[in-house]
């Protein structure tokens, strides 16, 4: 017995230094691409419901591996965040997206309003100078704060308690709006969410998927919640994970207003999401 303890602490280890040496790989190639600029930024349609206009797009960042293929964010972000490496990629992402944008107003008319949302991480959002960083970047591309959405998760305003009230207000005077990510996947109190600054929920992808779910009836009732709450606070609702048009068309009879998802468009690059902007579907 006591053998085969040994042994299965041996595998164990094999398998731990495996584990730890393909992080430490990753790390390095992350970090490289960080300095050769090898990210890519895609761009996921954000639709309005009542007319299935384009309202704006979702910034997701793409990692091609040379080795790998397309890495993707939910295998390096976390990792990026654990380094700080999330840092400067976070930076450029926005810069990116933003610069994307101002493009776009220049050249296309009927994009004035059109709103680009850039994924903000908790580690980001705790840097000091953050307000600074953001006011350089709409300065470089020529952007007003009105075209930029932020999201941010439950968590990190919950966890940073009053100061993360201070960065929100602060933002919201450069007039960026502000989305709570993932909303109902974390903890909020309700008299918190009350006095944030925010514009918009982004209601969870596994509520929406389970909407149409006939195993699931409590799917579409949570949903159904979640509106309604958005609502009584005055703020938006964006649906994530819209698949099909059975889900639309409930979202559309709860009066959601805005959807994102595959039954629209996956995450494009910039010149398939400006096809999209040229020649928009009828959704
Ligand atoms: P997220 O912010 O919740 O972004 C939405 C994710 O859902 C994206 O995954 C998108 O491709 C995926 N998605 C959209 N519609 C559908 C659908 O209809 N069905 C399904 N199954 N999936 C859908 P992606 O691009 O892999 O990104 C994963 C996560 O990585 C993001 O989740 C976000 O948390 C993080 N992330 C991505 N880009 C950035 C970034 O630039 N900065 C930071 N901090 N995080 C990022
Ligand atoms: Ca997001
Ligand atoms: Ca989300
Ligand atoms: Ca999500």
């Amino acid at each position: 017995a006591k053998a085969r303890g040994k042994s299965c602490s041996q595998i164990f280890d094999k398998s731990m230094h495996a584990h730890v040496m393909a992080q430490l790989q990753l790390e390095n190639d992350l970090r490289q691409a960080i300095n050769d600029r090898a990210f890519q930024v895609y761009y996921q349609p954000i639709v309005a419901l009542k007319n299935g206009q384009i309202s704006g797009f979702e910034a997701l960042v793409r990692w091609p591996h040379a080795e790998r293929g397309m890495i993707s964010p939910a295998e390096f972000i976390p990792l990026a965040e654990e380094t700080g490496l999330i840092i400067a990629l976070g930076w450029w992402v926005l810069h990116e997206s933003c610069r994307q944008l101002s493009s776009w107003k220049k050249r296309l008319p009927h994009t004035r309003d059109l709103i680009m949302s850039v994924n903000l991480s908790g580690v980001q959002f705790v840097q000091p100078n953050l307000i600074e960083r953001v006011e350089r970047i709409l300065r470089e591309t020529e952007l007003s704060g009105s075209n930029l959405k932020l999201e941010i998760t439950e968590s990190v305003v919950m966890i940073n308690g009053e100061s993360a009230v201070s960065l929100l207000d602060q933002l919201k005077a450069l007039e960026i709006k502000l989305a709570i990510d993932d909303f109902g996947t974390g903890y909020s109190s309700f008299g918190r969410l009350h006095r944030l600054p925010i514009h918009t929920l982004k209601i969870d992808r596994s509520f929406v998927s389970r909407m149409d779910d006939p195993q699931s009836s409590e799917g579409w009732g949570i949903v159904k919640t979640i509106v309604s709450l958005a609502h009584y606070l005055g703020l938006d609702i964006v649906a994530e994970g819209v698949e099909n048009q059975e889900q639309l068309a409930q979202l559309k009879a709860m009066g959601c207003e805005y959807g994102q998802g595959y039954f629209f468009s996956r995450p494009v690059d910039a010149i398939a999401a400006e096809a999209l902007l040229t020649h928009t579907p009828h959704w």
